[in-house]
């Protein structure tokens, strides 16, 4: 039987063909550690890796099963840079620290293909991606965007499509104009996690799955954690739950907020070579952003509806399918092999939030939609920040990431007002 995660909904294509994804065993009893983490998706990972590669004794668990989370079950898109745009982000924190957090993302680019580059981790990267428009009003920005990025940010990769090459590049007339980076690209998310899991269990770290924090707290100089499987003591803790934090943590809890994203995958396309003939990832400009891209295998793997309750979705398969007929009329009937789900932990500004939540925890998560190059990355500076180094981290730590607003009691419905009034605005 395949293994349903009990916080995503589907079975997602990515877990039909990662060959293996071992298990990991669930806490038995107590246990000290210098470091604990709570969360087994890439944040909590790479934090694990590094930490136990560097000789430090690290316990890891998860509630569920390692990438159950967003990181099992995500777009596999890189993107460059953060969530925002460089020059949006320029304009708000000033040139200096845009590009600093520009250049951060590079570097999370690099780490990402450099660490999975040095253990064989055949994550299926495929470079190119575009960001197309829906709305000619975005015309302007977006060739202001391309102009900014190579003359004020370093970054020659990127070009303007004017109508034409973006209809031949993506095989559909929908989208109006848009823009190609040929410095990023599109990765399968599961096979970064197992064998990122893979490697942490190697270097020496305690890998615990089916193991629930329930309470974490400061007691006597150490951080105590209580689970349902025993208590870990630790002299620091990283809290990495991102959108599935819960009650555990409240000040995480007010700053980070989950919405749903779905995807569908097709059957393989037979007849249709002119869909993504380049290979390229896609993200388009719409609140509620539709993203896509082909597998290795030919399937269409087509990420777009967004629920902002927790309720699940009862067809996911003909939401998609018809947003995929939108775009691509040719393939109205196409059959969706498997759709899932996931949670986006959002922030506010939709930047990352760092903080050190009581004295000796930090949490890292609200990666906003972004987060696949950037939660590797944190994870690992987090080990950095651990073995006493000065890290980029205090970029993010400087960031002012407001909590919702709304407290415990109404944030969630305040934030459902929000985002239905912002989707609302795609269809003006
Ligand atoms: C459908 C979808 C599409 C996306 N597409 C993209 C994309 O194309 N590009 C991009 O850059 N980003 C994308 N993202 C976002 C990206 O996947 C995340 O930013 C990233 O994976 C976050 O990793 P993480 O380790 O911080 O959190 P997660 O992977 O969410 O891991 C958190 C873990 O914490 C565990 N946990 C929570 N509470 C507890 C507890 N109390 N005790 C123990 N364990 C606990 C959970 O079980 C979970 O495994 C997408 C996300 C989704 C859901």
């Amino acid at each position: 039987m395949p293994w349903q995660s009990p916080i995503s909904p589907g079975i997602s294509w990515y877990e039909a063909t990662v060959l293996e994804r071992p298990d990991y065993p669930a806490l038995a009893g107590s246990c000290k550690t210098d470091v604990a983490i709570i969360g087994g998706g890439y944040t909590g990972l790479q934090a694990a890796y590094n930490l136990a590669k560097n000789g430090t004794d690290v316990a890891l668990i998860d509630a569920c099963r390692f990438g159950d989370g967003a990181s099992g079950r995500n777009g596999g898109q890189f993107g460059t840079g953060q969530r925002a745009w460089a020059d949006e982000a320029e304009e708000a924190l000033g040139h200096e620290r845009a590009k600093l957090l520009f250049e951060m993302a590079e570097n999370a680019k690099r780490y990402v293909l450099d660490f999975t580059g040095e253990h064989g981790i055949d994550i299926e990267f495929v470079p190119g991606q575009l960001s197309v428009s829906h709305k000619q009003s975005l015309e302007k920005y977006y060739r202001r965007h391309v102009e900014a990025m190579a003359e004020r940010f370093g970054y020659p990769h990127l070009s303007f499509m004017e109508r034409d090459e973006t209809a031949s590049r993506l095989g559909s007339h929908h989208y109006q104009f848009g823009i190609r980076d040929t410095g990023t690209g599109h990765i399968h998310p599961m096979k970064l996690l197992v064998g990122l899991a893979k490697q942490a269990s190697r270097a020496g770290a305690k890998l615990h799955e089916h193991t629930k924090a329930l309470k974490i707290e400061k007691k006597g100089g150490a951080i105590v954690i209580d689970t349902d499987r025993g208590t870990i003591t630790a002299d620091r803790a990283l809290i990495a739950c991102n959108a599935h934090i819960g009650n555990l943590e409240p000040v995480t809890a007010s700053h980070v907020m989950p919405i749903r994203s779905f995807i569908g995958a097709t059957k393989v396309l037979s007849g249709h070579p002119n869909v993504l003939p380049g290979g390229e990832s896609v993200d388009d400009s719409r609140f509620v952003v539709r993203y896509f891209r082909k597998s290795k295998d030919g399937r269409l793997l087509f990420g777009g509806r967004e629920a902002y309750t927790a309720d699940n979705p009862r067809d996911i398969s003909s939401h998609i399918r018809r947003q995929i007929s939108e775009i691509y009329p040719a393939l109205a009937n196409i059959e969706i092999t498997h759709a899932w789900g996931g949670s986006v932990g959002i922030t506010m500004p939709r930047q990352p939030f760092c903080r050190e939540v009581m004295p000796g925890v930090t949490s890292i998560g609200g990666y906003s939609g972004h987060g696949v190059m950037l939660s590797n990355y944190c994870g690992k500076l987090y080990a950095d920040l651990a073995l006493g180094k000065t890290t980029e981290l205090d970029l993010l730590k400087a960031l002012k990431i407001p909590a919702f607003p709304g407290g415990m009691r109404f944030r969630s419905a305040l934030l459902f007002l929000a985002l239905s009034w912002y989707a609302l605005r795609d269809r003006v």
